[in-house]
Protein backbone atom coordinates (compact mmCIF):
# COMPACT_ATOMS: atom_id res chain seq x y z
CA UNK A 1 0.00 0.00 0.00
CA UNK A 2 1.26 4.09 0.02
CA UNK A 3 1.06 5.46 2.56
CA UNK A 4 1.08 9.39 3.03
CA UNK A 5 3.13 11.14 5.77
CA UNK A 6 2.47 13.88 6.50
CA UNK A 7 4.54 17.01 8.52
CA UNK A 8 3.29 20.43 9.89
CA UNK A 9 4.59 23.09 8.11
CA UNK A 10 6.46 21.86 5.39
CA UNK A 11 3.63 20.16 3.10
CA UNK A 12 5.18 16.61 2.55
CA UNK A 13 3.68 14.39 0.74
CA UNK A 14 5.75 10.60 0.54
CA UNK A 15 4.93 7.66 -1.16
CA UNK A 16 6.47 5.02 0.60
CA UNK A 17 5.55 1.77 -1.20
CA UNK A 18 3.55 1.53 -4.03
CA UNK A 19 0.07 -1.05 -5.25
CA UNK A 20 0.63 -0.84 -8.89
CA UNK A 21 -3.17 -0.30 -9.27
CA UNK A 22 -3.15 1.07 -12.81
CA UNK A 23 -1.03 -2.73 -13.57
CA UNK A 24 -3.28 -4.64 -11.95
CA UNK A 25 -6.32 -3.14 -13.78
CA UNK A 26 -4.16 -3.92 -16.95
CA UNK A 27 -3.57 -7.40 -16.05
CA UNK A 28 -7.33 -8.00 -14.93
CA UNK A 29 -8.80 -6.72 -18.76
CA UNK A 30 -5.42 -8.40 -20.69
CA UNK A 31 -6.75 -12.31 -18.58
CA UNK A 32 -10.41 -11.39 -19.16
CA UNK A 33 -9.56 -10.74 -23.10
CA UNK A 34 -7.91 -13.66 -23.14
CA UNK A 35 -10.00 -15.81 -21.21
CA UNK A 36 -13.28 -13.98 -23.76
CA UNK A 37 -10.93 -15.15 -26.91
CA UNK A 38 -10.09 -18.49 -25.69
CA UNK A 39 -14.34 -18.77 -25.28
CA UNK A 40 -14.88 -17.74 -28.73
CA UNK A 41 -12.34 -20.35 -30.13
CA UNK A 42 -13.58 -23.30 -28.37
CA UNK A 43 -17.47 -22.09 -29.45
CA UNK A 44 -15.82 -21.75 -32.95
CA UNK A 45 -14.30 -25.09 -32.78
CA UNK A 46 -17.38 -26.54 -31.63
CA UNK A 47 -19.55 -25.26 -34.21
CA UNK A 48 -16.75 -26.68 -36.79
CA UNK A 49 -16.64 -30.07 -35.03
CA UNK A 50 -20.64 -30.25 -35.34
CA UNK A 51 -20.76 -29.38 -38.84
CA UNK A 52 -17.81 -32.02 -39.74
CA UNK A 53 -19.13 -34.60 -37.78
CA UNK A 54 -22.94 -34.49 -38.59
CA UNK A 55 -21.60 -33.76 -42.41
CA UNK A 56 -19.27 -37.11 -42.03
CA UNK A 57 -22.26 -39.25 -40.25
CA UNK A 58 -24.67 -38.06 -43.04
CA UNK A 59 -21.93 -39.60 -45.84
CA UNK A 60 -21.90 -42.88 -43.81
CA UNK A 61 -25.97 -42.84 -43.65
CA UNK A 62 -26.02 -41.96 -47.36
CA UNK A 63 -23.79 -44.94 -48.25
CA UNK A 64 -26.14 -47.10 -46.13
CA UNK A 65 -28.87 -46.22 -48.45
CA UNK A 66 -26.98 -46.72 -51.35
CA UNK A 67 -26.05 -50.30 -50.02
CA UNK A 68 -29.60 -50.68 -48.96
CA UNK A 69 -30.96 -49.90 -52.47
CA UNK A 70 -27.93 -52.16 -54.40
CA UNK A 71 -29.75 -55.03 -52.28
CA UNK A 72 -33.27 -54.04 -52.54
CA UNK A 73 -33.78 -52.83 -55.39
CA UNK A 74 -33.14 -56.10 -57.82
CA UNK A 75 -36.05 -58.00 -55.31
CA UNK A 76 -38.46 -55.41 -56.94
CA UNK A 77 -41.17 -57.20 -59.17
CA UNK A 78 -43.98 -55.93 -60.92
CA UNK A 79 -47.23 -57.30 -60.13
CA UNK A 80 -50.66 -56.21 -62.28
CA UNK A 81 -48.73 -53.50 -63.61
CA UNK A 82 -47.72 -52.46 -60.32
CA UNK A 83 -43.98 -52.39 -58.40
CA UNK A 84 -44.56 -54.93 -55.68
CA UNK A 85 -41.52 -56.28 -52.47
CA UNK A 86 -44.20 -58.93 -51.33
CA UNK A 87 -42.08 -61.45 -52.11
CA UNK A 88 -38.99 -60.05 -50.75
CA UNK A 89 -40.77 -59.27 -47.34
CA UNK A 90 -42.01 -62.80 -47.23
CA UNK A 91 -38.56 -64.18 -47.99
CA UNK A 92 -37.08 -61.54 -45.35
CA UNK A 93 -39.93 -62.81 -42.60
CA UNK A 94 -39.40 -66.54 -43.41
CA UNK A 95 -35.63 -65.60 -42.33
CA UNK A 96 -36.76 -63.92 -39.05
CA UNK A 97 -34.99 -60.69 -40.48
CA UNK A 98 -36.06 -57.02 -38.99
CA UNK A 99 -36.40 -54.40 -41.55
CA UNK A 100 -34.83 -51.68 -39.82
CA UNK A 101 -35.34 -48.44 -42.57
CA UNK A 102 -37.99 -47.84 -44.18
CA UNK A 103 -38.70 -49.44 -47.76
CA UNK A 104 -41.28 -48.17 -50.12
CA UNK A 105 -42.57 -48.29 -53.54
CA UNK A 106 -44.79 -45.60 -55.15
CA UNK A 107 -46.20 -45.57 -58.58
CA UNK A 108 -45.44 -43.62 -61.62
CA UNK A 109 -47.71 -40.65 -59.47
CA UNK A 110 -45.89 -40.80 -56.60
CA UNK A 111 -48.72 -42.53 -54.84
CA UNK A 112 -47.51 -44.47 -51.75
CA UNK A 113 -48.22 -48.37 -52.97
CA UNK A 114 -46.22 -50.59 -50.46
CA UNK A 115 -44.46 -50.17 -46.92
CA UNK A 116 -42.18 -51.87 -45.24
CA UNK A 117 -40.12 -51.90 -41.86
CA UNK A 118 -40.69 -48.84 -39.68
CA UNK A 119 -43.13 -46.04 -39.97
CA UNK A 120 -41.24 -43.19 -42.85
CA UNK A 121 -42.49 -40.29 -44.52
CA UNK A 122 -45.14 -41.73 -46.94
CA UNK A 123 -43.74 -39.20 -49.77
CA UNK A 124 -40.75 -38.86 -52.23
CA UNK A 125 -38.50 -37.55 -50.82
CA UNK A 126 -34.59 -37.48 -51.06
CA UNK A 127 -31.88 -36.09 -48.72
CA UNK A 128 -33.23 -34.62 -45.36
CA UNK A 129 -37.08 -35.06 -44.25
CA UNK A 130 -38.89 -32.78 -43.29
CA UNK A 131 -40.66 -33.38 -39.82
CA UNK A 132 -42.82 -30.49 -39.39
CA UNK A 133 -46.06 -31.55 -38.65
CA UNK A 134 -45.36 -35.21 -38.88
CA UNK A 135 -45.16 -37.67 -35.99
CA UNK A 136 -41.78 -37.90 -36.06
CA UNK A 137 -38.81 -37.10 -33.59
CA UNK A 138 -35.99 -37.67 -35.52
CA UNK A 139 -34.29 -37.33 -39.00
CA UNK A 140 -34.35 -39.56 -41.86
CA UNK A 141 -31.83 -39.78 -44.28
CA UNK A 142 -33.42 -40.65 -47.44
CA UNK A 143 -33.23 -41.81 -51.58
CA UNK A 144 -35.01 -43.34 -53.93
CA UNK A 145 -35.02 -44.13 -57.21
CA UNK A 146 -37.41 -45.27 -60.28
CA UNK A 147 -37.32 -48.72 -61.21
CA UNK A 148 -37.71 -50.35 -64.48
CA UNK A 149 -39.93 -46.97 -65.51
CA UNK A 150 -42.99 -48.28 -63.22
CA UNK A 151 -42.66 -46.32 -60.24
CA UNK A 152 -40.04 -45.69 -58.02
CA UNK A 153 -38.22 -47.33 -54.69
CA UNK A 154 -37.71 -45.12 -51.82
CA UNK A 155 -35.10 -46.07 -48.88
CA UNK A 156 -35.27 -43.94 -45.87
CA UNK A 157 -32.68 -44.76 -42.46
CA UNK A 158 -33.37 -43.29 -39.28
CA UNK A 159 -31.02 -40.79 -38.60
CA UNK A 160 -31.68 -40.58 -34.50
CA UNK A 161 -28.55 -42.27 -33.68
CA UNK A 162 -26.27 -40.39 -35.66
CA UNK A 163 -28.73 -37.07 -34.24
CA UNK A 164 -27.94 -38.08 -30.46
CA UNK A 165 -24.66 -38.75 -31.14
CA UNK A 166 -24.35 -35.07 -32.23
CA UNK A 167 -26.52 -33.82 -29.37
CA UNK A 168 -24.25 -35.44 -26.69
CA UNK A 169 -21.35 -34.42 -27.95
CA UNK A 170 -22.68 -30.80 -28.58
CA UNK A 171 -23.79 -31.02 -24.63
CA UNK A 172 -20.68 -32.28 -23.29
CA UNK A 173 -18.69 -29.50 -25.09
CA UNK A 174 -20.90 -26.92 -23.92
CA UNK A 175 -20.42 -28.36 -20.10
CA UNK A 176 -16.97 -28.09 -20.22
CA UNK A 177 -17.29 -24.66 -21.12
CA UNK A 178 -16.69 -23.52 -17.32
CA UNK A 179 -13.60 -26.08 -17.45
CA UNK A 180 -12.28 -24.40 -20.10
CA UNK A 181 -13.06 -20.47 -18.87
CA UNK A 182 -11.22 -21.66 -15.36
CA UNK A 183 -8.38 -23.26 -17.71
CA UNK A 184 -7.57 -19.92 -19.71
CA UNK A 185 -8.54 -17.61 -16.74
CA UNK A 186 -5.50 -18.88 -15.26
CA UNK A 187 -3.37 -19.25 -17.80
CA UNK A 188 -4.29 -16.37 -19.17
CA UNK A 189 -3.01 -14.99 -15.27
CA UNK A 190 0.10 -16.09 -15.66
CA UNK A 191 1.06 -15.30 -19.15
CA UNK A 192 -0.59 -11.54 -18.52
CA UNK A 193 1.27 -11.42 -15.48
CA UNK A 194 4.76 -12.07 -17.22
CA UNK A 195 3.99 -9.62 -20.10
CA UNK A 196 3.17 -6.55 -17.79
CA UNK A 197 6.17 -7.11 -15.54
CA UNK A 198 8.14 -5.11 -17.01
CA UNK A 199 5.56 -1.98 -17.64
CA UNK A 200 5.12 -2.46 -14.19
CA UNK A 201 8.69 -1.69 -13.45
CA UNK A 202 8.83 0.69 -15.46
CA UNK A 203 6.23 2.32 -13.77
CA UNK A 204 7.10 2.32 -10.36
CA UNK A 205 10.85 3.83 -11.65
CA UNK A 206 8.93 6.59 -13.17
CA UNK A 207 6.98 7.15 -10.25
CA UNK A 208 9.76 6.80 -7.86
CA UNK A 209 11.79 9.19 -9.81
CA UNK A 210 9.05 12.01 -10.24
CA UNK A 211 8.44 11.64 -6.19
CA UNK A 212 12.10 11.62 -5.83
CA UNK A 213 12.77 14.35 -8.34
CA UNK A 214 10.05 16.55 -6.34
CA UNK A 215 11.63 16.16 -2.51
CA UNK A 216 15.34 16.39 -4.29
CA UNK A 217 14.30 19.54 -5.36
CA UNK A 218 12.85 21.46 -2.43
CA UNK A 219 15.68 21.20 0.04
CA UNK A 220 17.83 23.29 -2.14
CA UNK A 221 15.41 25.32 -3.74
CA UNK A 222 14.20 26.58 -0.22
CA UNK A 223 17.88 26.65 0.91
CA UNK A 224 18.13 29.23 -2.29
CA UNK A 225 15.14 31.05 -1.13
CA UNK A 226 16.34 31.55 2.53
CA UNK A 227 19.65 32.43 0.70
CA UNK A 228 18.57 35.34 -1.75
CA UNK A 229 15.98 36.94 1.03
CA UNK A 230 19.42 37.61 3.19
CA UNK A 231 20.91 38.81 -0.10
CA UNK A 232 18.23 40.86 -0.83
CA UNK A 233 18.89 42.75 2.34
CA UNK A 234 22.45 42.77 2.14
CA UNK A 235 22.65 44.30 -1.72
CA UNK A 236 19.50 46.30 -1.74
CA UNK A 237 21.90 49.72 -1.79
CA UNK A 238 22.63 48.42 -5.85
CA UNK A 239 20.12 48.60 -8.75
CA UNK A 240 22.58 46.04 -10.55
CA UNK A 241 22.53 43.71 -7.90
CA UNK A 242 19.01 43.92 -6.96
CA UNK A 243 17.85 42.89 -10.63
CA UNK A 244 19.75 39.89 -10.44
CA UNK A 245 18.57 39.02 -7.02
CA UNK A 246 15.16 39.60 -8.50
CA UNK A 247 16.06 36.89 -11.43
CA UNK A 248 17.08 34.10 -9.15
CA UNK A 249 13.40 34.97 -7.08
CA UNK A 250 11.99 34.39 -10.37
CA UNK A 251 13.93 31.15 -11.02
CA UNK A 252 13.37 29.88 -7.32
CA UNK A 253 9.76 30.66 -7.96
CA UNK A 254 9.61 28.41 -10.99
CA UNK A 255 11.59 25.99 -9.16
CA UNK A 256 9.10 25.59 -6.47
CA UNK A 257 6.16 25.42 -8.88
CA UNK A 258 7.46 22.34 -10.22
CA UNK A 259 8.67 20.82 -7.46
CA UNK A 260 5.48 21.00 -5.90
CA UNK A 261 3.58 20.11 -9.05
CA UNK A 262 5.92 16.93 -9.47
CA UNK A 263 4.90 16.10 -6.01
CA UNK A 264 1.42 16.47 -6.23
CA UNK A 265 1.70 14.36 -9.74
CA UNK A 266 3.20 11.28 -8.00
CA UNK A 267 0.72 11.73 -5.87
CA UNK A 268 -2.42 11.70 -8.18
CA UNK A 269 -0.72 8.89 -10.80
CA UNK A 270 -0.94 6.58 -7.44
CA UNK A 271 -4.83 5.35 -7.34
CA UNK A 272 -3.74 3.30 -4.12
CA UNK A 273 -3.30 6.31 -2.29
CA UNK A 274 -6.33 8.01 -0.38
CA UNK A 275 -5.56 12.03 -0.16
CA UNK A 276 -6.35 12.68 3.20
CA UNK A 277 -9.52 14.76 3.33
CA UNK A 278 -10.77 17.69 5.89
CA UNK A 279 -13.01 19.97 6.07
CA UNK A 280 -11.16 23.00 5.87
CA UNK A 281 -11.79 26.62 5.11
CA UNK A 282 -12.40 27.21 1.46
CA UNK A 283 -12.22 31.13 2.06
CA UNK A 284 -8.60 31.08 4.22
CA UNK A 285 -7.47 28.47 1.32
CA UNK A 286 -8.28 30.96 -1.60
CA UNK A 287 -7.29 34.37 0.22
CA UNK A 288 -3.87 32.78 1.14
CA UNK A 289 -3.28 31.35 -1.96
CA UNK A 290 -4.14 34.76 -3.58
CA UNK A 291 -1.81 37.08 -1.34
CA UNK A 292 0.95 33.98 -1.90
CA UNK A 293 0.45 35.66 -6.06
CA UNK A 294 -0.10 39.37 -5.10
CA UNK A 295 3.51 40.24 -5.21
CA UNK A 296 4.12 38.34 -8.92
CA UNK A 297 0.85 39.78 -10.20
CA UNK A 298 2.07 43.89 -8.93
CA UNK A 299 5.68 43.29 -10.81
CA UNK A 300 4.13 42.94 -14.08
CA UNK A 301 1.02 45.71 -13.25
CA UNK A 302 -1.76 42.73 -12.90
CA UNK A 303 -4.76 43.66 -10.52
CA UNK A 304 -5.82 40.56 -8.80
CA UNK A 305 -8.92 41.03 -7.80
CA UNK A 306 -10.43 38.28 -5.06
CA UNK A 307 -14.25 37.44 -4.12
CA UNK A 308 -14.58 34.85 -2.05
CA UNK A 309 -17.76 34.28 0.09
CA UNK A 310 -17.08 34.11 3.65
CA UNK A 311 -16.98 31.24 5.91
CA UNK A 312 -16.58 28.31 2.14
CA UNK A 313 -16.48 24.89 3.45
CA UNK A 314 -15.07 21.95 1.70
CA UNK A 315 -14.03 18.75 2.33
CA UNK A 316 -10.94 18.47 0.93
CA UNK A 317 -7.32 18.15 0.80
CA UNK A 318 -5.59 21.50 1.40
CA UNK A 319 -1.90 21.22 -0.46
CA UNK A 320 -3.72 19.81 -3.27
CA UNK A 321 -6.68 22.54 -3.50
CA UNK A 322 -3.47 24.83 -2.81
CA UNK A 323 -1.59 23.55 -6.00
CA UNK A 324 -4.46 23.72 -8.03
CA UNK A 325 -5.33 27.29 -7.39
CA UNK A 326 -1.51 28.17 -7.53
CA UNK A 327 -1.62 26.47 -11.07
CA UNK A 328 -4.70 28.35 -12.01
CA UNK A 329 -3.20 31.48 -10.88
CA UNK A 330 0.41 31.41 -12.16
CA UNK A 331 -1.05 30.79 -15.82
CA UNK A 332 -2.93 33.65 -15.63
CA UNK A 333 -0.12 35.44 -14.42
CA UNK A 334 1.76 34.32 -17.28
CA UNK A 335 -0.92 34.80 -20.10
CA UNK A 336 -1.26 38.28 -19.03
CA UNK A 337 0.05 41.21 -20.53
CA UNK A 338 1.24 43.82 -18.11
CA UNK A 339 -1.51 46.02 -16.87
CA UNK A 340 -4.49 43.55 -17.06
CA UNK A 341 -6.55 41.76 -14.42
CA UNK A 342 -7.30 38.79 -12.61
CA UNK A 343 -10.45 37.72 -10.50
CA UNK A 344 -10.57 34.67 -8.06
CA UNK A 345 -14.14 33.99 -7.11
CA UNK A 346 -15.42 31.81 -4.98
CA UNK A 347 -18.96 30.87 -4.45
CA UNK A 348 -21.50 28.40 -3.35
CA UNK A 349 -24.67 27.24 -4.30
CA UNK A 350 -26.90 24.56 -3.05
CA UNK A 351 -25.48 21.86 -4.83
CA UNK A 352 -22.17 23.09 -5.76
CA UNK A 353 -18.88 24.93 -4.34
CA UNK A 354 -17.06 26.74 -7.04
CA UNK A 355 -14.06 28.62 -7.45
CA UNK A 356 -13.56 30.83 -10.87
CA UNK A 357 -10.14 32.11 -12.08
CA UNK A 358 -10.65 34.80 -14.99
CA UNK A 359 -8.03 37.00 -16.57
CA UNK A 360 -7.72 39.52 -19.64
CA UNK A 361 -4.98 37.44 -20.90
CA UNK A 362 -4.32 36.13 -24.46
CA UNK A 363 -6.32 33.69 -24.59
CA UNK A 364 -6.68 30.13 -25.55
CA UNK A 365 -7.00 29.57 -29.31
CA UNK A 366 -10.59 27.19 -29.90
CA UNK A 367 -8.83 24.33 -31.46
CA UNK A 368 -6.45 24.31 -28.24
CA UNK A 369 -9.25 24.21 -25.90
CA UNK A 370 -9.92 20.80 -25.78
CA UNK A 371 -6.50 19.66 -24.87
CA UNK A 372 -5.08 21.54 -22.35
CA UNK A 373 -5.86 19.57 -19.70
CA UNK A 374 -3.84 17.03 -21.45
CA UNK A 375 -0.32 15.55 -19.40
CA UNK A 376 2.07 17.80 -21.27
CA UNK A 377 0.31 19.71 -23.88
CA UNK A 378 1.19 23.10 -24.64
CA UNK A 379 -0.40 25.93 -26.70
CA UNK A 380 1.92 26.74 -29.54
CA UNK A 381 5.60 25.66 -28.47
CA UNK A 382 6.40 29.28 -29.06
CA UNK A 383 4.45 30.41 -26.54
CA UNK A 384 4.69 28.24 -24.41
CA UNK A 385 9.37 29.04 -24.59
CA UNK A 386 8.34 32.90 -23.94
CA UNK A 387 6.58 31.97 -20.49
CA UNK A 388 8.31 28.99 -19.52
CA UNK A 389 6.09 26.19 -18.60
CA UNK A 390 5.76 22.30 -18.08
CA UNK A 391 2.05 21.75 -19.79
CA UNK A 392 1.82 19.84 -16.54
CA UNK A 393 -0.35 22.26 -14.23
CA UNK A 394 -3.69 22.20 -16.02
CA UNK A 395 -3.68 18.29 -16.09
CA UNK A 396 -3.14 18.36 -11.96
CA UNK A 397 -5.56 21.12 -12.03
CA UNK A 398 -8.03 18.46 -13.61
CA UNK A 399 -6.39 15.47 -11.68
CA UNK A 400 -7.30 17.84 -7.97
CA UNK A 401 -10.75 18.53 -8.89
CA UNK A 402 -11.77 14.76 -9.72
CA UNK A 403 -10.28 13.76 -6.96
CA UNK A 404 -12.50 15.81 -4.98
CA UNK A 405 -15.48 14.93 -7.24
CA UNK A 406 -15.79 17.97 -8.94
CA UNK A 407 -15.45 19.01 -12.71
CA UNK A 408 -13.64 21.94 -14.28
CA UNK A 409 -14.41 24.29 -17.17
CA UNK A 410 -12.63 26.51 -18.97
CA UNK A 411 -13.97 29.21 -21.36
CA UNK A 412 -11.72 31.77 -23.87
CA UNK A 413 -11.45 33.80 -26.12
CA UNK A 414 -8.13 35.19 -27.93
CA UNK A 415 -6.75 37.93 -26.99
CA UNK A 416 -10.12 38.96 -24.57
CA UNK A 417 -9.18 36.35 -21.61
CA UNK A 418 -10.07 33.23 -20.11
CA UNK A 419 -12.19 31.68 -17.28
CA UNK A 420 -11.62 28.57 -15.84
CA UNK A 421 -14.05 27.06 -13.27
CA UNK A 422 -13.77 24.52 -10.66
CA UNK A 423 -17.20 23.04 -9.13
CA UNK A 424 -16.94 20.74 -6.29
CA UNK A 425 -20.07 19.00 -5.08
CA UNK A 426 -20.99 19.37 -1.29
CA UNK A 427 -19.76 16.28 0.72
CA UNK A 428 -19.73 14.96 4.19
P1 LIG B 1 2.11 25.05 -18.47
O1 LIG B 1 2.69 24.66 -17.18
O2 LIG B 1 3.03 24.81 -19.64
O3 LIG B 1 1.47 26.39 -18.48
P2 LIG B 1 -0.53 24.07 -18.34
O4 LIG B 1 -1.02 22.67 -18.35
O5 LIG B 1 -0.71 24.84 -17.11
O6 LIG B 1 0.98 23.99 -18.76
O7 LIG B 1 -1.23 24.84 -19.51
C1 LIG B 1 -1.40 24.23 -20.78
C2 LIG B 1 -1.42 25.28 -21.87
O8 LIG B 1 -2.56 26.09 -21.69
C3 LIG B 1 -0.19 26.18 -21.79
O9 LIG B 1 0.48 26.14 -23.07
C4 LIG B 1 -0.72 27.54 -21.50
O10 LIG B 1 -0.12 28.52 -22.34
C5 LIG B 1 -2.20 27.47 -21.80
N1 LIG B 1 -2.93 28.23 -20.77
C6 LIG B 1 -3.15 27.81 -19.51
N2 LIG B 1 -3.82 28.76 -18.81
C7 LIG B 1 -4.01 29.79 -19.65
C8 LIG B 1 -4.63 31.09 -19.53
N3 LIG B 1 -5.18 31.49 -18.39
N4 LIG B 1 -4.64 31.87 -20.63
C9 LIG B 1 -4.09 31.46 -21.80
N5 LIG B 1 -3.48 30.27 -21.98
C10 LIG B 1 -3.44 29.43 -20.92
Amino acid sequence: MIEVKKSTGLRETRLLDSEELPIKALRKRLTISFVSISLFIYLITIALAILVSSSSLNLSLDSNIKRLIAEIQPAVKIENGHLSLRDWETNARSQNLQIQHVVQLYDKDGKLLEAYGISGVPRLTDGRCEQAGLQFAHDFRSKFIAVQNAGFLQIQVDAKRTDEALIHFLMTMLALIPVVALTAGWAGYIFCGEAVMPISENFRVLRRFVDDAGHELRTPVSIISASVETLEVVLASDDANVRIVEKINRAVARLKYLSSNLLILATMDSPGMQLRYSTLDLTALVLQVCSDFQSAAANKGIKLQVSVRPNLELLGNSDALQQMLSNLLDNAIRCTANGGTISVNGQSNATTTSIEVSDSGIGIPEESIQHVFERFYRVESSRAREQGGTGLGLSIVKSVVEAHGGKVSVSSKLNVGTVFTAQFPHRT
